[in-house]
């Protein structure tokens, strides 16, 4: 059986933090804000992957209100997931998502945060697609606010 699951996040900028996206560190003269290290790609991938499972969203696994996750490594919260979904005999299929930033251009570290999802992940990376794109201007993110994050996931369940 397959599932299909999706995901959205977003963060707003914020100075004198780093800029991590897709779990790579991008440089940039402002960061995300979060309780984590706000990795908005990562947190979207995260709802898709328990979206698919019906295993509630993000905040109900790490809450920001837990000091245990404050500044977490988002791929580690990424690994935690793919475990509970093997402990319930499902595995990842493939992730697609579109990150929306005005800047910085994102293009260049794409091929990285597909071999770091992947890796995570547990799939080649020609199943892990990775857009951006810019706002136009437009919205938050266009006005350089903040980002967000779209991702789709399939996620195969073994039958029982
Ligand atoms: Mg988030």
């Amino acid at each position: 059986m397959i599932r299909v699951g999706v995901g959205y996040d977003v963060h707003r900028f914020e100075a004198n933090r780093k800029l991590i996206l897709g779990g790579v560190e991008i440089p940039f003269e402002r960061g995300l804000a979060g309780h984590s290290d706000a990795d908005a790609l990562i947190h979207a991938i995260i709802d898709a992957l328990l979206g698919a499972a019906a295993l509630g969203d993000i905040g109900s696994h790490f809450p920001d209100t837990d000091d245990a996750y404050r500044g977490a490594d988002s791929r580690e919260l990424l690994a935690r997931v793919v475990a509970l979904l093997a402990e319930r005999g499902m595995k990842p299929g493939n992730v697609d998502s579109v990150v929306v930033a005005q800047r910085p251009k994102l293009a260049p570290h794409i091929p990285e945060m597909r071999e770091v999802l992947s890796s995570i992940l547990g799939i080649p990376p020609d199943r892990v697609g990775i857009k951006a794109t810019t706002g136009e201007g437009l919205g938050f993110a266009g006005r350089e606010e903040g980002v967000a994050a779209h991702a789709v996931c399939t996620i195969s369940v073994e039958s029982p």
